[in-house]
């Protein structure tokens, strides 16, 4: 676990400047990207307009393999953490002056709205501000809440394969079209199931396609108080062996964003997200364009906790199978509740009534369902039709939406239901299970 409190007052001074990576961590050959305050980006050409845009996938094969040795890793390590650590500083204090004044702070501009997440944009500085211009990297800022617990949001953010990556994102609709995880660097334990570091690659098609290659990672950090603080982190890092692709019309861009949760309230949840971008872009219109349309997939964060629920869903359909194939199941029952098995005992007989309301379900009535945890038959009006996100067996890389039949009191239970238990559950289930094959659950 990330310990905050041991942090030096090197790291603290290096903070205050704005500068989270210095060039003596950044090795010789400036692999990593250091561009936040400084504007030095690694050099990416751009190239001649080709409408040969390949498909998705063809780009995923193309990757070639990314292998990185143990210096390389601890150094991504590294520059995750002190990423993490400049970043919670400016949040605190962001946080803390929102709730002393009640007003968003002065220097950003609001762009977007959804529930009680707000998207904003950095104030273009006025010339007289100062007599050098400052340089100017498109950023953008999130502020608000989702209702829920951190867990939830933390068993939605941490994506760690690339089937997961593309769920998520099918989900909650953040604009990556596709993703591949390079290189594994920390996966995710049964101690710490929230906790991942990985190289990937991610494309957006919208306004233009682009890729990114980045380190990301998640966990849970502990502050000096003891208090528990949710984080993602995407930050372009370059490598000679992944140069951006030469012969499809995708541009390389340049990104670094941090997202901070914080539980503030029994079912409330701070979120911070604070992003840097780099379109390589040299129109401005086109990259006010491209920072509009991250503004809208930005939005997505205020669908986390029904991601959450989604995956919950699904690990209790596993759970159920691999229950009643009785292998790879779990030691610890505690998750099949003496109410679930009840209700699957009596799902037997044939119902001629609603089993959550009570209601007739009549003769030949069409709209009585099986629910998929406890199989008994309802209503229409008790199914509650939840999404849920698979993937087809064997194709194993399209994602697609399905509804499936859920009673109140099933999906009741899952909703309640520890996320961080859920998760430490998963990663036990999958330990023999195919990413693709988790996602394939049967209709
Ligand atoms: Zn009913
Ligand atoms: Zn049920």
């Amino acid at each position: 676990m990330l310990d905050l409190s041991h942090h030096g007052r090197d790291d603290e001074k290096r903070m205050q400047k704005g500068v989270y990576l210095s060039m003596e961590t950044a090795t010789s050959e400036q692999r990593l990207c250091d561009f936040v305050g400084h504007s030095r980006f690694f050099p990416v050409g751009r190239r001649p307009f080709q409408s040969n845009m390949k498909s998705p996938r063809a780009l995923v094969e193309a990757l070639p393999p990314l292998k990185l040795n143990a210096e390389e890793e601890v150094e991504l390590q590294r520059l995750a953490e002190s990423f993490v650590l400049s970043n919670l500083s400016q949040y605190l204090e962001l946080s803390e002056g929102v709730r002393k004044t009640g007003t968003s702070p002065k220097e950003w501009r609001e762009l977007r709205q959804k529930e009680s997440i707000r998207v904003y944009t950095q104030r273009s500085k006025k010339k007289s501000d100062s007599a050098v211009e400052e340089p100017s990297v498109p950023s953008l800022l999130l502020f608000g809440t989702v209702a829920g617990c951190l867990n939830d949001v933390m068993y939605a953010v941490a994506a760690s394969n690339d089937v997961d990556i593309q769920v998520k994102s099918k989900f909650v609709q953040d604009g990556i079209v596709d993703a591949k995880v390079l290189c594994e660097v920390v996966r995710p334990s049964i101690n710490e199931p929230f906790a991942h570091v990985n190289v990937t690659w991610r494309l957006y098609a919208v306004p233009e396609a682009r890729d990114y290659i980045c380190v990301e990672a998640s966990g849970i950090a502990t502050t000096a108080e003891g208090e528990s603080i949710g984080y993602h982190i995407a930050h372009s890092v370059a490598f000679p062996q992944l140069q951006p692709f030469r012969d499809a019309d995708v541009e390389r861009g340049n990104l670094s964003v941090c997202a901070l949760y914080r539980q503030r309230a029994p079912n409330s949840v701070e979120c911070y997200v604070h992003g840097f971008f780099d379109f390589q872009e040299e129109d401005t219109v086109l990259s006010a364009i491209s920072m509009n349309a991250m503004a809208n997939q930005w939005l997505s964060f205020s669908h986390l906790i029904q991601c959450s629920e989604m995956k919950k869903l699904v690990w209790r359909l596993r759970k159920k199978a691999a229950q009643l194939a009785d292998t790879c199941s779990s030691s610890g029952s505690s998750f099949d509740s003496v109410e679930a098995t009840r209700r699957r005992s009596s799902a037997a007989k044939p119902a001629s009534h609603c089993s959550v309301c009570t209601k007739s379900l009549g003769f030949m009535s069409t709209g009585k369902k099986h629910c998929r945890v406890c199989d008994r038959t309802v209503c229409s009006r008790c199914n509650l039709k939840k999404t849920v996100c698979t993937v087809k067996p064997l194709i194993g890389t399209a994602i697609l939406e399905k509804k499936f039949a859920v009673c109140a009191p099933c999906h009741q239970e899952i909703v309640k239901s520890d996320a961080l238990a859920v998760a430490r559950d998963e990663i036990h289930l999958r330990g023999c299970t195919r990413d693709s094959d988790w996602w394939s659950v049967s209709e």
